[in-house]
């Protein structure tokens, strides 16, 4: 077969740890064979950003403006252990965070559903994606512990020194405080990221909030979103015979319990935060979540859900057998090949993407599959492979649906 040919290229950012060796498995295995694989490479590995000072993570964050497609590895965060681990300069923040901020971006994390590993809510058919708002509220809240009684206000200075004030509370003793906030640009960014999600994937898309509770804040959440949709996106929705709905936070609770998947869940920064982990959760795993950050204007950066896997990296170093689930990862480049394929018009490309989705799950439906599935698996005949024995199983079935 003529390899399949890439006319513009992927932004490839590799990362540490076990997840680093699953990576170069992936394209010495199911990548390079078939495609003459068109990247631009950025080493994001935690020692190369520390001789580039970090340069090298804001570098593949205007690339991936620039080609609109990127793929990534797992990276390590930084924590004291790892400063002292790899003798780093500085305690560099999370490439993530980086790349999010730059392409001012929202994360979309989905399962991925194969048969044999069943959800344990079991009307649950189809994935459901969680969009998380990463900005403000509590995570750029300020908190205050109140000494005793006294005024707690909320005071906000205009420029031209005009102020707004509302009392928040009579304290009569000892109490706390808390001040949280979001903008509207990142609100919109936000919701923006989102529909444009749902066209790209042909979902419906849900929002909710408390802004019965929170009648300005969670409202205006609410608001700026209608406001967008009606403007900029309704009749693509109508097009696309998918909708937006919003509804109550503790609406959304009770209907994702009985429904059956297959939409996206937009969530404010807290909720995704937590549901988020409760989707993976019940969906059966970590490993089989993928995860991809898309900016308002459109450009997509792919990755699994998971870490770097350093207990297996250990495990690898020290010359064990390892069975690292390499499931996310490969769906992350398939992600990438895809959507390069889309926007390029590169019909082969998309095929093949599909073509080794196929084959991923088909080899786990075959009872072939690493440890942490043959753990929670329902199959009754399976094999556990190794990292690398489960690759070569995806390769073989590719080979035979090419
Ligand atoms: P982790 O996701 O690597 O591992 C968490 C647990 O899940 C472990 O018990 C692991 O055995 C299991 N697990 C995860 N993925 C697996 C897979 N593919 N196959 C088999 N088992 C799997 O998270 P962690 O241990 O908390 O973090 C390790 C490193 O990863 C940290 O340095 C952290 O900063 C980094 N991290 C990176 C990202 C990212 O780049 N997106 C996300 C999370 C954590």
């Amino acid at each position: 077969m003529e390899k399949i040919k890439m006319n513009q290229p992927i932004v490839e950012m590799d990362g540490d740890e076990m997840t680093r060796i699953l990576w170069e498995m992936i394209k010495e295995h199911l990548l390079h064979p078939f495609l003459e694989l068109n990247t631009e490479y950025y080493d994001l590995g935690l020692a190369h950003r520390d001789e580039t000072d970090d340069k090298v993570t804001e570098a593949s964050a205007l690339a991936t403006k620039k080609h609109r497609v990127a793929v990534k590895c797992a990276t390590i965060t930084p924590n004291a252990a790892r400063v002292e681990e790899y003798g780093l300069k500085e305690m560099w923040r999370s490439p993530n965070g980086t790349i999010r901020a730059m392409l001012d971006g929202t994360v979309f994390r989905a399962p991925i559903v194969v048969k044999g590993i069943e959800p344990c809510v079991k009307n649950w058919k189809q994935p459901i994606t969680i969009a998380r708002h990463a900005y403000g509220d509590v995570y750029k809240g300020v908190e205050m512990k109140i000494p005793a009684a006294g005024k707690a206000e909320l005071v906000y200075t205009a420029k031209d020194g005009s102020q707004m004030r509302e009392v928040i509370h009579e304290f009569a003793g000892e109490g706390i405080l808390q001040g949280m906030h979001n903008c509207r640009k990142s609100i919109e960014s936000f919701a923006r990221s989102c529909f444009t999600y749902a066209l790209d994937t042909r979902q419906d898309l849900w929002f909710s909030t408390k802004d019965t509770i929170s009648k300005k804040y969670d409202h205006t959440f609410k608001d700026i979103f209608q406001e967008i949709f009606d403007a900029e996106y309704k009749e693509r929705f109508e097009k696309e015979k998918i909708t937006y709905f919003y509804t109550l936070i503790d609406d959304a609770v009770a209907r994702v319990m009985k429904s059956e998947g297959g939409y996206i869940w937009a969530c404010k920064n807290y909720d995704g935060d937590v549901m988020s982990d409760m989707i993976s959760s019940a969906f059966g795993s970590l490993a089989m979540m993928t995860s991809v950050l898309v900016s308002p204007d459109g450009c997509y950066e792919y990755e699994a859900a998971h870490g770097t896997v350093q207990r297996h990296y250990y495990k690898h170093l020290a010359g064990e057998q390892t069975s690292t689930n390499s499931v996310a990862t490969i769906f992350a480049w398939t992600g990438a090949l895809r959507k390069r394929g889309e926007l390029d018009g590169n019909k082969r490309l998309m095929e093949f993407a599909k073509k080794l989705e196929e084959a991923t799950l088909s080899t786990i439906e075959k009872g072939k599959m690493t440890k942490d599935l043959a753990l929670i698996t329902s199959l009754e005949d399976v094999t556990v492979l190794d990292s690398e024995g489960f690759i070569r199983e995806v390769k073989r079935t590719l080979e035979g649906l090419l």
